[in-house]
């Protein structure tokens, strides 16, 4: 048997079976945004860690050094993001093709200090070795004080919202790979939004820890791997189900623009585009109106687009003509 014939979360699971008992000290170890255990102050103290590699998650002719930086280090942030944690530390591995120009490489330092600098965090480590592809492996430590959000708390009855909009990394994924402007239907700072929310997504700290605050989420991930995606993940993880208003769905104008221009459909782009790096959250009805004034004083949309269901009502999409079909679990798998 393949990897390929296993697909990703198989091969994970079925690597790590005989790992998944530890000592006390470990709050969440695999199978979540962010591993958690507990300091001897009692702080949980959350790690996590991502990888790009060249021609798979990025193309180096398409994204600039210090955009790739900011990139690498994003993703692992929206990990910590998703527990609801305060990131603190990055360690940063990374296997150069011989080839790279200093200049390439001090971009890619830029752009991961300047990010790194917003957040308040020090990068204190890593490794360097020669590799055939570029790949950039980036550690996160984080904190918290409150219990870490998992995938696995989500209560029936419960809302699921997330923050911000859909779609719009995977439009600008598509533009860059159409290699057109669009300019016949969109504006330039509408092109530019798109592009940037594909190329330098910005990780939702401040959110997941307004969030756990005024929330508190029963469940919480990051949507990396697609909206139907990570339904799934909290859905299995929870052992419920869920029902999902296609109509709700928060779609920013310049992705269903974008969607028109290239003649693809935005709402494929909201449900299994992926790279959204937004959160997804389930929490209790009282509490999603106050969650949302919280962070429409950040300047941020918070949009409920489903209930959480008995496992036995499956995990559902409803159509606008009132038709429920079965929310395809599709997303990014890196082993299709
Ligand atoms: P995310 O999409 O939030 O980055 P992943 O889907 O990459 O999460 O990983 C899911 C879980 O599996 C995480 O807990 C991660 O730490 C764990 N995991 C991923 N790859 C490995 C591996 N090679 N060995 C052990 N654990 C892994
Ligand atoms: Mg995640």
């Amino acid at each position: 048997m393949k990897l390929q014939d296993l697909g990703e979360f198989a091969l994970i699971g079925h690597l790590t079976k005989k790992m998944r008992t530890y000592g006390n000290s470990v709050v969440l170890g695999i199978g979540d945004d962010a591993a958690a255990f507990r300091a001897a102050d009692g702080k949980y103290i959350l790690v996590t860690c991502d990888m790009l590699v060249d021609g798979h998650h990025f193309w180096r002719d398409r994204i600039t050094p210090e955009q790739l930086g900011h990139k690498a280090l994003a993703v692992s942030l929206s990990d910590i993001a998703a527990m609801g944690g305060v990131p603190r530390y990055a360690l940063l591995s990374v296997g150069w093709p011989t080839d790279v120009d200093v200049d390439y490489a001090e971009g890619i330092y830029h752009g991961i200090e300047k990010l790194a600098a917003i957040h308040g965090v020090f990068i204190i480590g890593g490794d360097t070795v020669s590799a055939p592809q570029l790949i950039l492996d980036v550690t996160v430590i984080g904190d918290m004080d409150d219990d870490p959000v998992t995938r696995t708390g989500a209560q029936t009855g419960h809302l699921f919202a997330v923050t911000g909009s859909l779609g719009a990394s995977a439009a600008g994924l598509a533009l860059l790979q159409n290699g057109t402007t669009g300019e016949a239907i969109l504006s330039a700072a509408s092109l530019q939004a798109l592009l940037l929310s594909h190329l330098m997504p910005q990780p939702r700290v401040k959110e997941g820890a307004v969030l756990v605050k005024t929330g508190p989420p029963s469940a919480m991930i990051d949507i990396s791997d697609g909206l139907a995606s990570e339904i799934h993940h909290i859905c299995e993880g929870s052992g419920v189900g869920a029902e999902i208003d296609i109509t709700s769905l928060p779609v920013h104008g310049r992705t269903r623009k974008a969607g028109e221009f290239l003649g693809k459909d935005y709402l494929n782009w909201a449900l299994y585009g992926g790279e959204d790096y937004e959160l997804l959250v389930t929490l209790a009805e009282e509490n999603a109106m106050i969650v949302q004034k919280e962070l429409c004083a950040l300047d941020v949309d918070f949009t409920i687009i489903g209930k959480v269901m008995a496992k036995e009502k499956g995990v559902k999409l409803l159509l606008g003509d009132g038709k429920a079909v079965d929310l395809e679990k599709k997303g990014f798998d890196h082993f299709p």
